[in-house]
């Protein structure tokens, strides 16, 4: 099975107009965005986090843990289509395999390779804020979020 390890997906997760992507806390289930990429020229000067502390509950998790339930689903479709003609070869082997000098094994049927998901879209919505400490990496929180919000970077807290 070592060859199914080649297989490649490539997926893309749209942006909104601003150029934040869209997130969501595994600890809260809350939904908030972050900007995809540095914002500004101080925040290139920043090595990416290991680590990020979620603007609305403060919980850290690691950098790749912050897929929404939709992104999660359309990024499992790009999986399906893109391992399905890998296992229908492989599966071929496998028959071929079955088959010796006495018994043929013929194989009948092939995977059908699924239709890749529709593309997300991403609204334009939710209201940008900065962090006192971090501002370089401003976040979006839902429209009338009025709580605390915590820095993306460090997990402090701060008011709007
Ligand atoms: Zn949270
Ligand atoms: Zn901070």
């Amino acid at each position: 099975m070592d060859d199914f390890k080649e297989v490649q997906v490539t997926y893309e997760l749209p942006l909104d107009g601003d150029g934040f992507l869209r997130r969501q806390c595994p600890t809260c289930d809350q939904q908030f965005k972050w900007h995809d990429g540095p914002a500004n020229e101080e925040a290139e000067q920043h090595a990416d986090a290991d680590v990020y502390y979620c603007p609305l509950c403060g919980s850290p998790a690691e950098a790749d843990h912050w897929f929404t339930d939709d992104q999660v689903d359309f990024i499992q479709g790009e999986v399906h289509k893109a391992a399905m003609p890998k296992l229908d070869e492989l599966l071929d082997g496998v028959f071929k395999g079955l088959s010796g000098p006495n018994i043929k094994v013929k194989r009948t049927g092939h995977l059908e390779t699924p239709v890749g998901p529709d593309p997300l879209v991403e609204d334009d919505d939710m209201v940008i804020v900065a962090s006192p400490c971090h501002g370089f990496e401003p976040v979006k929180v839902p429209d009338g979020w009025s709580q605390t919000i915590h820095c993306l970077v460090c997990g402090e807290r701060f008011a709007v």
